[in-house]
Parts: C-alpha cells; structure tokens; sequence
C-alpha cells in the first residue's frame, strides 16, 4: 500500500507549495490569497524507491469558533484518508488561534502526526520554531517549502515506517 500523507494547516502556511514540491506538479493553486484550494487535491511522488500519495487541503478556515466550525470538512476527510499527517503552521506569523484548534483536533486523533514549520528561510530556525513547542505534537520541524530546505530530509524521515 502507498502511504497516504494530508497537508492540513490554516490558509497561507505553504500546504499548496509543499504539495507542488513533493508532487512536482503544478496542479495545486499557490497564491497570495489564502484558501484557494477548495478541494483536496491528490498528487503522487516518489522518493527514491518509496512513492506515496499527498492530499493537499484548502485549510481551516482560522475563524475560530471553535473545533467543529474551525476544521473544513475536507480537511477532516483528508486526516480520515492518510496515513501520515503533516500539520503545517507559519515561522512568521507565528501560533494563531487556528494552529491550536487544529491542534487539539489533530493531538486525539490516532494518525501519525508532525508538526512542521514552514518558511523558515531567511530566518532563525529557532526562534521561528519557538511559539510551536507547547503545543503538544512533539518537535517541530522546521522546513521552507518554497526553497526545499529540509524537505527531503523530513519526507525520508516520514516515510521510514512505510
Ligand atoms: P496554502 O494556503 O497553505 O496552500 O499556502 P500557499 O502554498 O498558497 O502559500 C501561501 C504563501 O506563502 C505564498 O505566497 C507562498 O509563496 C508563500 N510560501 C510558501 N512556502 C513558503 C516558504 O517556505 N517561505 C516563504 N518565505 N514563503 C512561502
Ligand atoms: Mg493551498
């Protein structure tokens, strides 16, 4: 079976980035505005002899009124589907609101869960992974999707039960 791996996090974080570049597709929206991808999207890749499937999300809409309304649907699907969840938060905005209702979803739910930092480029991994360890999902990992830095790295890793 080909590991299934969910990109979930609030709109703007780099899901729709970190899906082209593990996919090398261009099929996923990436733009300024948030929450373009309305759909889950699936995309295939391969890394070395390992392939896998990733399910990129148009996020959770961060309105915060609590688990139920925060969570879109589909992302909740996508959690349902994978194997693997990769939950994405932003180095430079920091911890929203959002990042913790996805994260007390994501902290019952039974999937294999990493927290990832994204856009970590051009500053301090450090200080941009800071906000994230409180909240609950082990070590964050920091990453900048649109650069590939650590990418591979945290994939293999990933990957490495499979
Ligand atoms: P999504 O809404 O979570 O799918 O986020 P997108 O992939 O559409 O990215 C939102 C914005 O963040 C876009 O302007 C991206 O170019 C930018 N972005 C994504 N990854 C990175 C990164 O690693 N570093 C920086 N500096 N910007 C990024
Ligand atoms: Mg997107």
């Amino acid at each position: 079976m080909t590991p299934v791996i969910a990109l979930v996090g609030r709109p703007n974080v780099g899901k729709s980035t970190l899906f082209n570049r593990l996919t090398r597709s261009r099929d996923a929206l990436v733009a300024d505005f948030p929450g373009l991808t309305r759909d889950r999207k699936y995309g295939n890749g391969q890394l070395g002899d390992k392939a896998y499937t990733v399910i990129d999300t148009g996020g959770i809409s961060g309105d915060e009124q609590g688990i139920d309304a925060a969570m879109a649907e589909q992302s909740l699907t996508a959690i349902d589907e994978a194997d693997i969840v990769l939950f994405l938060v932003d180095a430079r905005a920091g911890l929203m609101p959002a990042d913790q209702a996805i994260a007390n979803h994501l902290r019952v739910n039974q999937k294999k869960t990493w927290l990832v930092v994204n856009k970590t480029d051009g500053i301090d991994e450090q200080i941009g992974m800071a906000d994230f360890w409180g909240l609950g999902l082990g070590d964050p990992r920091p990453i900048a999707a649109s650069h590939g830095r650590n990418v591979t790295t945290l994939i293999d890793e990933v990957l490495e039960p499979f």
